[in-house]
C-alpha cells in the first residue's frame, strides 16, 4: 500500500525488499504447486528410551524441491504459516503420518512404535482441527494412542482456555502432547499446571553446551525436575555425542533424540538399529 508520495514511497520501491516479496511470492505459489504434485515428503528421526530402546519417532517435513533440491522446513513452515498454507500442508502431514503408523502397526517389530508430529499455532487455532484429527484418524484406521502432537510453548500459551478444551478433547482419544523446544518460551507453571500435556522436550540449545556450560546444565536439571513434579515424560532433542547422553541420563532424563540415534530420513531407514543406544 504505497501512500501517495514520501518516504513510504522510496521503502516501496527499494529493491531489496522487492527482492524479498518477490522471493517469497514465489516460494508460496512453488508451495502451493508442490502441495499439487506431491512434492512433499516425510523423514523420520528415531526417540529412544534408555530402558526400552526405540520407542518410536518424531515426523520432519521436507520439500523435494525439483531444482533446489531438499528445502528445509526451517525455510518454507514460517512462510507456510504466514501465508495459510500451512492448514493445507498441515492436514497432508498428519494423514501421511497417520498412514505410516499403520504400516508400522501391522508389523509386531514395530507395532508400539509412537509418532510424534509438529503442529504449528495457526494450524492447532483453525477451527476445523480436532474435526480434521478425528477425520484422519478414523479414515487411516491409525491407533490414536501411538499419535503425539508436539506444541510449542507461544502456541499454547496464545489462548490457554482455547487450548485446553482442544487437547482435552484430543486426549480423551488417546492422543498425547509433548511440548517442543521447552525452555525456549515463557511458560508460567501455573499454566503449565493446567495443561493436559503428557512430555517436555528440552530443546537443543540447552544439550549442544550441556557439557561445558554450567547454565545449560542446570537449565536441564531443572526441567527434568519440573516434569518430575508435574508427572510428565521428558524427552532431550539435539543428542549428538555419547557424553551429553550420559550426561542427560546421570541428571534424570532417560529419553533422547539425536544425530547420535540417528538423521532424520525416509522410513525405512529406522528399521537399522539405532547406533549410540546402548550406555
Ligand atoms: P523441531 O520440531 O524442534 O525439530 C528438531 C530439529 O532439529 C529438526 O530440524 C531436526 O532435523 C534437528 N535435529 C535433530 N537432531 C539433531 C541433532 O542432533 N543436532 C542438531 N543440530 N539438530 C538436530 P528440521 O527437520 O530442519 O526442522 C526444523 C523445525 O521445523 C522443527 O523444529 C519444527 O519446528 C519445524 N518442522 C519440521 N517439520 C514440521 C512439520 O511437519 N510441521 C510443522 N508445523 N513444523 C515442522
Ligand atoms: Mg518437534
Ligand atoms: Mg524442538
Ligand atoms: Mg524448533
Amino acid at each position: 500500500q504505497a501512500k501517495g508520495a514520501g518516504r513510504n514511497t522510496m521503502r516501496f520501491f527499494d529493491p531489496r525488499t522487492q527482492a524479498a516479496v518477490t522471493a517469497r511470492t514465489a516460494l508460496e505459489s512453488g508451495m502451493r504447486e508442490a502441495l499439487r504434485d506431491g512434492q512433499f515428503l516425510l523423514h523420520y528421526q528415531a526417540q529412544i528410551s534408555q530402558a526400552r530402546g526405540m520407542v518410536g519417532a518424531e515426523a520432519l517435513v521436507r520439500w523435494q524441491h525439483p531444482q533446489r533440491g531438499l528445502v528445509s522446513p526451517a525455510e518454507f513452515i514460517p512462510v507456510a504459516e504466514a501465508s495459510g498454507l500451512i492448514v493445507p500442508l498441515g492436514a497432508w502431514i498428519l494423514r501421511t503420518a497417520c498412514l505410516q503408523l499403520v504400516e508400522w502397526a501391522q508389523d509386531p517389530a514395530t507395532a508400539h512404535w509412537t509418532l510424534a508430529v509438529n503442529v504449528s499455532a495457526r494450524q492447532f487455532r483453525h477451527p476445523h482441527f480436532v474435526d480434521e484429527v478425528l477425520g484422519v484418524l478414523e479414515e487411516t484406521g491409525a491407533n490414536p494412542q501411538r499419535l503425539k502432537l508436539e506444541l510449542t510453548e507461544t502456541l499454547l500459551l496464545d489462548d490457554v482456555e482455547d487450548t485446553i478444551e482442544r487437547m482435552t478433547t484430543l486426549r480423551a482419544l488417546g492422543l498425547g502432547f509433548s511440548l517442543d523446544d521447552f525452555g525456549t518460551g515463557y511458560s508460567s507453571l501455573s499454566y503449565l499446571k493446567r495443561l493436559p500435556l503428557d512430555q517436555l522436550k528440552i530443546d537443543q540449545s540447552f544439550v549442544r553446551d550441556l557439557l561445558t556450560d554450567a547454565n545449560d546444565a542446570s537449565i536441564a536439571r531443572t526441567i527434568v525436575t519440573l516434569a518430575q513434579s508435574l508427572d510428565l515424560g521428558v524427552i532431550a532433542e539435539g543428542v549428538e555425542t555419547c557424553e551429553q547422553r550420559d550426561m542427560l541420563a546421570s541428571l534424570g532424563c532417560h529419553m533422547w533424540q539425536g544425530y547420535l540415534f540417528g538423521r532424520p530420513g525416509p522410513a525405512s531407514a529406522l528399521r537399522e538399529a539405532p547406533a549410540g543406544a546402548v550406555v
